[in-house]
């Protein structure tokens, strides 16, 4: 394995922040205490690489952030809104890519974070085409489970999609990418819905949404900037149902505008022989009236109303973790 980002430089000894654990020894940690190996991905303000951590011969994933380019893009803030929503996740024992530590030296910030051997999901549905039913549902529980365990957190994570959603060594789905995520004030996360964000933030989204892309499973609301709602996702989670047994996001188009447009229209139509309990749902989730998605009534901590949906018959709710995921196909 090669020191693939150009050398860090450790000096002088950066500060580790260790996400609260018990298992992780909050030692100071600097780059020298990994050997970086093959480049896994890149984001827009970032470049993630294997990582094997020397004392422990652990892999991990370190997402390395040009500083220069974090405060000329000024991506300060969503650089923090990943820590902090990943520091607040990092208890809930599944669903979730595991933020390790954070260190820096004088060009660069390190994000440790656990490996998803299996990358993205979204390059699973493409080599398949499209998933079994059974496969369909198995990944939209857990999903779901995960954004029960994030909402109940007060986190909308506001850019699902099958890229952000990341696949462990066992097959079991670990949502990523929080830099977009809204972290809601305790106040606001009964109701679900925040309508005060920072400047910042918002036009940061804006920016984000005309940058990257295409924005195919961004809801009206976030389209229209109004407010942030939990329900988002749901929106989100509706179009990734579609996707993975359809093959394809159910807004498709050849420009930006034009996807907004479909969206904002709920322009889109489901191919022959999608079943029919997954397109009840489906479309009970892609309702332009955020507060009438199926899921937008539930109180407490879990999607009850869509756990319920005929579609999940048969999911062992308690168990889904332990499972052995069914094989992709
Ligand atoms: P952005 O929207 O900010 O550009 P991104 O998800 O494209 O975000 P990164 O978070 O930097 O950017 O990740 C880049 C890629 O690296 C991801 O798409 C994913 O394929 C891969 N990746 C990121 N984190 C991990 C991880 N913990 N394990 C495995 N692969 C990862």
């Amino acid at each position: 394995m090669q020191a693939t980002p150009a050398t860090p430089v450790p000096t002088p000894a950066p500060t580790a922040s260790p996400a609260p654990s018990q298992s992780f020894k909050p030692t100071k940690r600097t780059a020298k205490d990994y050997i970086f190996g093959k480049l896994i991905g890149e984001g827009m303000f970032s470049t993630v690489f294997l990582a094997k951590d020397i004392h422990s011969g652990k892999e991990y994933a370190i997402k390395v952030c040009e500083k220069i380019h974090i405060i000329r893009k000024k991506k300060r803030e969503y650089i923090k809104r990943e820590k902090d929503a990943l520091n607040m996740l990092f208890s809930v024992p599944h669903g979730f890519v595991k933020l390790y530590c954070t260190f820096q030296d004088d060009e660069r910030l390190y994000f440790v974070l656990s490996y998803a051997k299996n990358g993205e999901l979204l390059n699973h549905i493409n080599t398949v085409g499209s998933f079994e039913l059974n496969v369909a549902k198995f990944y939209a529980a857990e999903l779901l489970l995960a954004l029960e365990k994030m909402h109940a957190k007060g986190i909308i994570h506001r850019d699902l999609k099958p890229e952000n959603i990341l696949l462990d060594e066992n097959m079991h789905l670990q949502i990523a990418d929080f830099g977009t995520a809204k972290i809601m004030d305790p106040k606001e996360i009964k109701s679900g819905v925040s309508i005060q964000e920072e400047d910042e933030s918002r036009n940061e989204r804006s920016r984000k949404i005309s940058f990257v892309g295409t924005p195919q499973y961004v809801s009206p609301e976030l389209l229209h900037n109004c407010l942030d709602t939990r329900t988002s996702d749901l929106w989100a989670f509706g179009c990734i149902i579609y996707q993975m047994i359809s093959g394809l996001p159910p807004f498709r188009a050849a420009t930006e505008f034009l996807i907004f447009q479909k969206i904002l229209k709920m322009e889109y139509e489901f191919p022959e022989g999608f079943p029919a309990d997954a397109k009840d749902l489906v479309e009970k989730l892609l309702v332009l009236d955020h507060s009438k998605r199926i899921g937008a009534d539930d109180q407490g901590e879990t999607y009850e109303s869509i756990r319920n949906h005929p579609f999940f018959a048969g999911i062992d709710w308690d168990n889904i973790w332990e499972q052995t995921p069914p094989t992709i196909s």
